[in-house]
């Protein structure tokens, strides 16, 4: 992403994780999701990023197809899979 560094990133994807808990419900792939991004942009806040900062972010996000928190998390961990993830 453009807006964000890969640490900002794993963070945001980490935060999103925790916030949404990803699970198996009879074999199918669940989570808890609000449909919109207020846990994206709380996360952003909590990371120290202006307002203005934050806008760019969803502004990116919308391009990428993260229209939701988990589709913002799906988003980053598939990223996250097909590239080395910096140390
Ligand atoms: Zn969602």
């Amino acid at each position: 992403m453009k807006t964000l560094t890969a640490r900002q990133m794993k963070a945001l994807a980490e935060g999103l994780t925790e916030a949404l808990n990803p699970r198996e419900e009879d074999g199918e792939p669940t989570w808890d999701c609000e449909h919109d991004r207020s846990m994206t942009v709380r996360l952003l806040g909590d990371l120290g990023l202006t307002f203005e900062h934050i806008e760019a972010v969803l502004k990116e996000l919308d391009d990428l197809g993260g229209h939701c928190d988990c589709e913002v998390m799906l988003n980053i961990l598939c990223r996250q899979e097909s590239q080395a993830w910096p140390p």
